[in-house]
Formats: C-alpha cells, sequence, structure tokens
C-alpha cells in the first residue's frame, strides 16, 4: 500500500477524526483521489465507511439521509455537506442501469462494485495510504481504463458504463484497454435504454472536459456509441463539401476539429458546435456556386439544422434556456457572411443579441477549423471596439409617450414612430435625444402635412 499526503477539504477532516475515535474505518474513495493522484483538480468528495447509517447519524449532530435505503448519509460540517456512505455491495441489476437494492458489505466488496479500475481507490487520509484492492494504481500509471472484473458482465449490468468508459478516456486521455473496449463495442447499442439525463450529463462531461472533445468524438465513433446516441452526428461522416471552402474535408471532419480547438468551453457553446452542420446532408444539393462552377450546396442548412438540433436537445432533457441559445447559435451561424455588408442598425442589433458572445466564438472556430480565414470575426472586433463602451443596443430615446405628445393617438402609428426612430438611434443619426426628439417633431409634422394635402 502505497503512502502518499493527498490534499482535502479540512471541514471533512472533523468526519475522518470522529468516526476513528468511535471505532470506525473512513476513506476518501473513487474520483477524487484518482483525480488528486493524477495532479487534477478534484470535483465531489466522497467519503466511505463501515459505520452504518444509523451510527453515522448519531456521531453527528448535523446530518440528513437523502438515501438511506442505498446507505448514504450527508454531514454537515460548517454548513458544508459531505456524503458519508457505508460500504457496501450492490444487489443484481434486474434494468440495465440499477441494483436491485443494495447490501452493507466489507471495503473490499465496496471497491469492487465500482466501474474502472482508476475509479476503485481509496485514500485513508488519517494514515495517509491509498488501498487498492483493484489494480488502479497501476492503471492511473499506465493511463489506462479497464474495468473492474469481467467487462461483459460489467456493462451488462448497468449500460451508462459504455458511455462514461468513452467520456473518462477522452477527459483524461487514457487508453481502453482492449478487452474493456470490446465489451463496450458489444454493449453499446443498449444505451438507447438509458435515461436520456445521464447520457447527457456524460456526453456533457466529455465535450466540455476533454482537452480535445473532437478526439472524443471520434471515439464514441470508434466504440459505436455515436450511432446509438447521436445518428444524426453519425449521418455526417463522408459527407463531402466543396474543397475550396472546406479544405480539411467531410462535415464530420470539419466538427471534430471545431470541438479539439474549443477552450474554456461552456455546454451552450459544445452543443452549438457539435450540432450547428447537421442540417447539410438533408439539404445537399449540386448546383452553380459564385464562380458560376457547379458544386455541392446546403442551402438552408442552418435552419433545417437548428429544427433538428431542437429534436435532439429536447431528446436529451436540456433545460429551455440551453435549447433556445444553442438553436439560435446554429440557425444563425451563416449570417457571419454578410457583416461586411450589414447596414449599422442590423449589425448592433445583431452583435446586442443575447448569446452573440457564443455565436462569436463558433464563428471563429468554423472559420479555423475550415479556411482559416478570420476576415469577418476580425470585421466584428473592430466594430465592437468602434462601439466603445456604448452597449450594443442602448435604451430607447423616444418612447410612446414622446411620440403621444405629439398629437399621435393611440394605435399602431405610435409603434411604427419608436421603431423608426430606434432604427435610426442604432445608425447613429442622432447624437442625443435632443436631437432624436427635434428629428421626431419634424417628422411628424412632414407627414402630418403630405397627409392633409392628400385629402
Ligand atoms: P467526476 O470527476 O466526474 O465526478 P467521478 O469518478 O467522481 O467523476 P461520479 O459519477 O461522481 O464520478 O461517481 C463517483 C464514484 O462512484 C466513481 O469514481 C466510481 O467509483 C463510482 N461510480 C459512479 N458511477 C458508477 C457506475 N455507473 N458504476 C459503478 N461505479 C460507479
Ligand atoms: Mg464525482
Amino acid at each position: 500500500m502505497e503512502s502518499v499526503s493527498l490534499n482535502f477539504d479540512p471541514d471533512a477532516a472533523v468526519i475522518f477524526s470522529t468516526l476513528a475515535q468511535n471505532g470506525y474505518k473512513a476513506y476518501i474513495a473513487g474520483g477524487f483521489v484518482r483525480d488528486s493522484l493524477l495532479g487534477r483538480k478534484p470535483k465531489d468528495l466522497d467519503i466511505v465507511t463501515n459505520a452504518l447509517p444509523a451510527d453515522i447519524e448519531n456521531l453527528f449532530p448535523d446530518t440528513c439521509s437523502v438515501g438511506k435505503e442505498f446507505g448514504v448519509v450527508i454531514v454537515r460540517v460548517s454548513h458544508r455537506g459531505f456524503e458519508v456512505a457505508t460500504f457496501r455491495k450492490d444487489n443484481p441489476y434486474l434494468d440495465g442501469r440499477h441494483p436491485n437494492g443494495v447490501e452493507f458489505s466489507d471495503e473490499e466488496s465496496d471497491a469492487r462494485r465500482r466501474d474502472f479500475t482508476i475509479n476503485g481507490l481509496f485514500y485513508d487520509p488519517l494514515s495517509h495510504r491509498i488501498i487498492d484492492y483493484v489494480n488502479g494504481l497501476e492503471d492511473i500509471d499506465r493511463q489506462v481504463i479497464r474495468a473492474i472484473g469481467n467487462p461483459d458482465d460489467r456493462f451488462d449490468e448497468d449500460h451508462l458504463r459504455v458511455l462514461r468508459a468513452a467520456r473518462f478516456a477522452s477527459v483524461l486521455e487514457f487508453t481502453i484497454d482492449p478487452a474493456t473496449s470490446l465489451a463496450v463495442r458489444q454493449t453499446a447499442p443498449k444505451l438507447a435504454r438509458i435515461s436520456r439525463e445521464r447520457i447527457r450529463e456524460e456526453l456533457t462531461a466529455l465535450l466540455t472536459q476533454s482537452p480535445r472533445a473532437g478526439r472524443g468524438l471520434e471515439l464514441l465513433r470508434e466504440l459505436g456509441i455515436l450511432d446509438v446516441i447521436l445518428p444524426d452526428v453519425a449521418a455526417t461522416i463522408g459527407q463531402a463539401q466543396p474543397p475550396e471552402y472546406h479544405p480539411e474535408g467531410d462535415v464530420f471532419t470539419h466538427t471534430k476539429l471545431m470541438l479539439d480547438q474549443m477552450e474554456n468551453t461552456s455546454a451552450q457553446l459544445a452543443y452549438a458546435v457539435l450540432l450547428h452542420d447537421i442540417g447539410k446532408p438533408l439539404t445537399a444539393t449540386r448546383g452553380p456556386g459564385r464562380d458560376g462552377l457547379t458544386r455541392i450546396r446546403f442551402d438552408g442548412h442552418a435552419e433545417k439544422g437548428a429544427d433538428m438540433a431542437e429534436k435532439i436537445l429536447r431528446g436529451l432533457a436540456m433545460s429551455n434556456s440551453d435549447v433556445e441559445a444553442i438553436t439560435h447559435c446554429i440557425r444563425n451561424h451563416m449570417r457571419f457572411i454578410d457583416v461586411k455588408h450589414m447596414r449599422t442598425a442590423t449589425l448592433r442589433r445583431f452583435v446586442g443579441g443575447p448569446y452573440f458572445a457564443t455565436e462569436l466564438e463558433l464563428h471563429r472556430l468554423d472559420c479555423l477549423a475550415s479556411h482559416g480565414s478570420l476576415e469577418n470575426y476580425e470585421f466584428i472586433q473592430r466594430f465592437l471596439k468602434t462601439l466603445a463602451s456604448t452597449p450594443p443596443m442602448p435604451e430607447r430615446w423616444i418612447s410612446g409617450r414622446d411620440v403621444m405628445a405629439l398629437g399621435i393617438p393611440e394605435g399602431p402609428e405610435i409603434g411604427h414612430w419608436v421603431e423608426t426612430a430606434y432604427e435610426c438611434q442604432l445608425e447613429g443619426s442622432f447624437t442625443d435625444k435632443q436631437e432624436a426628439l427635434h428629428w421626431l417633431r419634424e417628422q411628424v409634422q412632414k407627414r402630418g402635412a403630405s397627409d392633409s394635402a392628400a385629402s
């Protein structure tokens, strides 16, 4: 057993010492140990112990038992909650995801019920020892994802592990052991039975946490997972594109290159990149390009893709606000072609939109992963600089009340004047509210005069 010193939240220390003083064992388990050993920032700290839930509740003043039937108690220390779970083994799995109940057990079987060897390690914070029943240390060293026990059985018990294998391999840039990889391929079709929320969580982790998410997407293809969870993305494999715009190759290759170049990725950006061109296979036709020569065209692919993306994202139980943001980015991603020809007011509305930061990054990646020219991106950057501290869509200088004050009766004409005035304001036709009011007065008078001349 190896001796190392892992850093963890000092608030958790009291949990370990209290359990030890009362004769119980208590370890840190799973992802925290893995990430600490790899020099990565760990997420949640999971504690395991041989104390039973009732013992844990007796020992600590502030507890709540969210999953008592699974042997999990939340212990609160300084208003922070820590999950403390009793060593357990899972009963047989019946539905391809959940065990038919759990049974309290010893530490070795708690290690063995976990998915991969790198996730099966314990750390004893009092003796500073790693406890390794599954050869996890060796696999961390060799950078290998390997199922604990018989891989076929383990993936058959819980099919979600198929996607977790791909997620960990991609995020950690580990290889998958051949026997594990074979079992993943065999079980991949059964992912269709797994809940869409859990699929989304693993897929989002793969897309947003991988140093090269394009490599992660390729792995999903190689393992036969892509066809099952994202058939519309799989359909972009081999979809040819005009080489003058896309020297990199087919739509799938282009998407992978974009994913590989993402940095500090939000989930919204990741899904916008993943799905931005899925409308291409269904809209591909041959027709004359700008040079008059016949080439492949994808007219309307952004709109088609946004509609398809909406169905996919809803199918993954994505939140309404994410669906709205991602589909907006996809629907509008071709508008960047026209930015140099837009009127100032149109451009301001475009850059002032609620999702523009994500749209702009999507566009930058789109260029980098194809022709490489950042002309329109840089044009936008210059335009944003000219706006300086003025918001692209400032407050309106002319309100409905200003229009009514000039004697216009309530009705659609008010809206017409308010909108026209705002368009001129965005175009930069006025320098301040006074000028805008002056213009409005003149326009309304002119309109009044021409109306009475006509009647
Ligand atoms: P992350 O850093 O994303 O939180 P993690 O390894 O901590 O990664 P969790 O989903 O938080 O993953 O699970 C905590 C631990 O529980 C894992 O390290 C693993 O030991 C075990 N575990 C999680 N999901 C499964 C599963 N489907 N089958 C078996 N063991 C699992
Ligand atoms: Mg975790």
